[in-house]
């Protein structure tokens, strides 16, 4: 809990690090239950996700960062005094949040002493309440959200992205601050003037599978304009995509070039107030990186965007179908209460949900000589393709897994193969 600048934590476990001495040597806290590895410290700002909990009550997923006074407090043991560093900067959950808002630390201090099960110790409530105290007494204004919290996912429908997005474009233009190693700061109310100008692209379940599967195979692509659906964008994946359980992505034009910013979804699991809250202060997205892109910038296969960028791939090579979708009658009054255009939601799904009759019939390359009782699942790969003026350019395209068999032979469950789709190749998909 010391300065966010010059904070470790532990790369094998997540969790921020104390330390001891000087110089300083990097240790578990001491309330931590490891498996006795030893702590492998890296900063703090190298990792998207960290294991941080409530500094008032333990809480495992909290939301702000606030700034108070300095703690740090000396606890007198039987053999030695241990001082302990909290810093000027502690992490709130969304109720510890909502309680201190509300002057009730009485209520924050009932928290703490329920999760360290001191409940019946007036001692222990009296210490606690005065380090609780000690750095409210100095709390300064204003609150950083904390976007490294691994939340359970909250799934947004097609129907609720309006919404989502307008949440956002507020949280960019609210004086709440972001961290500053997402470095978006100087471009947030461009981000909020893009968000409101995107077009909004909602990825079916299947398509999401697909765009995971191979986003952990994508080769190093030039990201040129033509790859990009939309000059501004924004869309959701149902189900959180690759480790770093990415669930929206945005881009927009900024000064510093492409700026796309990653989200993740927070509150999974909050309840009444603390909820309504944090839906109403942030939303349901928290960014957890962002990137600038100059033109023809080159994103290595390996980078955080992976799976934005196979999807733009996919959508790019006619993998998928777009359709738009109505949103709900209330979301349009909504808009139209306040002169703004009706939002157009963009489905995509995998080409082939809604093949014509003559190409459902044609024959799959193989399925003839082989015959197989049942159909099975092939796995795709990344092949680079030429393209653009003179052929000159290379992008990868996927050559993507379909379904092999007869059409009406049942579907072989594998256990190694968790693509599903229901696309049907054309010959010239497999050359
Ligand atoms: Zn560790
Ligand atoms: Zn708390």
């Amino acid at each position: 809990m010391t300065a966010p600048h010059d904070e470790m934590a532990c790369q094998t476990c997540l969790s921020p690090l104390n330390t001891l001495g000087m110089p300083p040597t990097y240790v578990h806290p001491t309330h931590l239950a490891t498996d006795g590895h030893q702590p492998a410290p890296v900063p703090l700002n190298r990792l998207d996700t960290v294991r941080r909990s409530c500094d008032f009550c333990g809480d495992p997923y909290p939301i702000w960062t606030l700034r108070g006074g300095e703690v740090t407090a000396i606890a007198i043991g039987p053999t030695a005094g241990l001082v302990q560093d909290f810093g000027d900067s502690w992490a709130a959950c969304a109720a510890c949040h909502t309680h201190i808002d509300e002057g009730r630390n009485d209520k924050v201090i009932d928290r703490a002493v329920r999760a360290l099960g001191l409940a019946n110790h007036p001692q222990a409530r009296q210490r606690i309440e005065e380090l609780h105290r000690a750095f409210l007494n100095a709390r300064l204004p204003g609150r950083t959200l904390i976007t490294t919290t691994a939340w359970p996912a909250t799934t947004i429908t097609a129907a609720e992205l309006p919404k989502v997005r307008d949440r956002l474009t507020r949280f960019y233009r609210s004086t709440d601050n972001l961290p500053a190693m997402l470095r978006i700061t100087d471009t947030r109310q461009q981000i909020a003037a893009g968000l409101e100008r995107s077009h909004l692209y909602w990825i079916d379940n299947d398509f999401t599978d697909l765009a995971e599967h191979a986003a952990a195979q994508l080769p190093d692509v030039h990201v040129s304009r033509d790859l990009i659906p939309s000059a501004d964008g924004m869309l959701i994946w149902p189900q959180p995509v690759t480790h770093r359980q990415l669930t929206a992505a945005s881009w927009t034009d900024t000064i510093h070039g492409r700026t796309l910013v990653l989200y993740r979804t927070i509150g999974a699991g909050l309840h009444g107030k603390p909820l309504q809250r944090l839906r109403e202060q942030v939303g349901w997205l928290a960014p957890t990186s962002a990137t600038h892109l100059p033109e023809q910038h080159v994103i290595p296969g390996d980078h955080p965007a992976a799976a934005l960028v196979a999807t733009w791939l996919l959508i790019a090579q006619q993998t998928a179908e777009v359709t738009t979708a109505r949103v709900d009658k209330s979301v349009a009054k909504t808009y139209a209460r306040t002169n703004r255009p009706v939002p157009e939601l963009r489905i995509v799904h995998i080409r082939g949900h809604r093949t014509t009759p003559g190409q459902d019939g044609e024959s799959i390359p193989g399925s003839q000589e082989r015959s197989p009782a049942s159909r099975f699942w092939v796995s795709g790969h990344w092949r680079n393709q030429a393209h653009g003026p003179g052929r000159a350019l290379r992008r990868p395209v996927y050559i993507h897994p379909f379904l092999r068999g007869p059409d009406d032979a049942p579907i072989k469950l594998s256990t190694t193969v968790r693509m599903l789709s229901s696309h049907q190749p054309k010959p010239q998909d497999c050359q």
